[in-house]
């Protein structure tokens, strides 16, 4: 039985003793989260309300450079939360990469609207804007570029092949907090830009999301949905179908703590993915993240591409797995899932680059409090076992 917090993290720790294991993420909540969590349930506000909830709204909104933020229950309603303010539905057309998290797509079908699938860059990983160009038709109402493994998808290229068409550019940025566009922030290069605070990312409230735009229709709408369709200004007056989409006080208070020290968060971490670099960028049996000229990725994981004459995935991380080190296989391709497997890829050709990615693709552990001689002895093995 465990009677209380402290126990309990006794007992993890004895665990991770006992076992040595490097797990692929782990959280932080060593600045004020314990402290404003406590606040927030002294309070009372515990629910959607709350002084930490619209000083989360606020911190977000500015360190974006966007005009507002609206914060959710987690980064999949946040993508749904946008479309359905956008008024994507039945009939629409949403461009989409095909090496993704689910939860892009399915937002997608979420209103009904059709998931378009295209081919990923292979200097980005990211959403290709000539195939985006490729795809468009009079149907075409969103586009929406994921910043694949915290690596900022090439968006303002993406808004030019788009030219007059009136579509909306949407950024799936939930992993890529802080990365950039050279100076600019992830979160004002489109028209909206979703967030998750899930626990593995790099800015956690545990399950929460959120939706930066500058656009101020798109702000009052989403605010209206997320708080099932209530007229602002008239209780029990609901204009529309809307969503319980809303986070809690309590989640925004650990995301208040979080987002005080981010800048330190951001700098643990590439600390973190320049030793992996140091340590693997001369093993010719693998290849690692590419990096755009313009891009300044956000240390979210640490990624490796399995070449010619390696072993297997499945080899390497069962071999990682037995020295302790957990690893995480890439996403498995949306055209190579049961529900999307039937979306005829757009782009010519397939998906080749998003297909061979997901065959070999590999994330190393990263997370704030991984020391550098762990990171080295993640190396070693890996090396090892590859
Ligand atoms: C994590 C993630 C989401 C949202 O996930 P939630 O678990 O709902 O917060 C959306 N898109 C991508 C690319 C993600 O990695």
């Amino acid at each position: 039985m465990i009677n209380s917090l402290e126990t309990m993290f006794e007992w993890i720790d004895e665990m991770d003793d006992s076992y040595h294991k490097i797990p692929i993420a782990s959280v932080d909540l060593s600045g004020k989260e314990m402290e404003y969590v406590a606040d927030a349930l002294n309070s009372t506000w515990i629910s959607s309300r709350g002084p930490y909830l619209n000083l989360f709204e606020e911190m977000l909104a500015n360190l974006t450079g966007s005009e507002g933020a609206v914060a959710t229950a987690n980064g999949t309603v946040a993508i749904h939360l946008i479309l359905a303010a956008a008024r994507i539905g039945p009939g629409d057309e949403v461009i989409i990469p095909d090496l993704t998290y689910v939860a892009t797509a399915n937002a997608v079908r979420y209103c009904g609207a059709t998931p378009v699938i295209v081919d990923v860059e292979p200097d980005t990983w990211c959403l290709d804007p000539q195939m985006v160009r490729d795809a468009l038709t009079s149907r075409t109402r969103a586009i929406l570029p994921v910043d694949l493994y915290g690596h900022p998808a090439n968006t303002p290229a993406i808004r030019s092949a788009l030219a007059d068409s009136g579509a909306l550019v949407i950024e799936d940025a939930a992993e890529a907090w802080g990365a950039r566009y050279f100076d600019r922030p992830v979160g004002c290069l489109a028209d909206a830009a979703t967030f998750s605070f899930f626990g593995n990312k790099t800015v956690t409230t545990g399950e929460g999301g959120a939706v930066v735009t500058s656009n101020a229709d798109l702000l009052t709408r989403m605010q209206l949905l997320r708080n099932q369709g209530q007229d602002p200004d008239r209780r029990y007056f609901h204009s529309e179908i809307g969503y319980n989409y809303r986070l809690t006080n309590v989640a925004a208070a650990i995301g208040v703590a979080q987002l005080e020290r981010v800048e330190r968060i951001l700098g643990l971490r590439s600390r973190i993915v320049e030793r992996y670099r140091d340590n693997l960028s001369s093993c010719r049996k693998l290849s690692l993240q590419p990096i755009a000229a313009w891009a300044e990725p956000s240390p979210w994981l640490f990624n490796v591409i399995l070449g010619d004459g390696a072993r297997s995935r499945d080899e390497v991380v069962g071999k990682m797995a037995q020295a302790g080190i957990e690893t995480r296989p890439f996403f498995v391709p949306l055209t190579q899932l049961p529900m999307y497997g039937a979306e005829a890829a757009r782009s010519m050709g397939g998906t080749p680059v998003a297909r061979a990615l997901g065959e070999r693709g590999l994330s190393l552990p990263t997370y704030n409090r991984l020391s550098l001689t762990e990171v080295d002895r993640v190396c070693e093995v890996l090396l090892e076992s590859v």
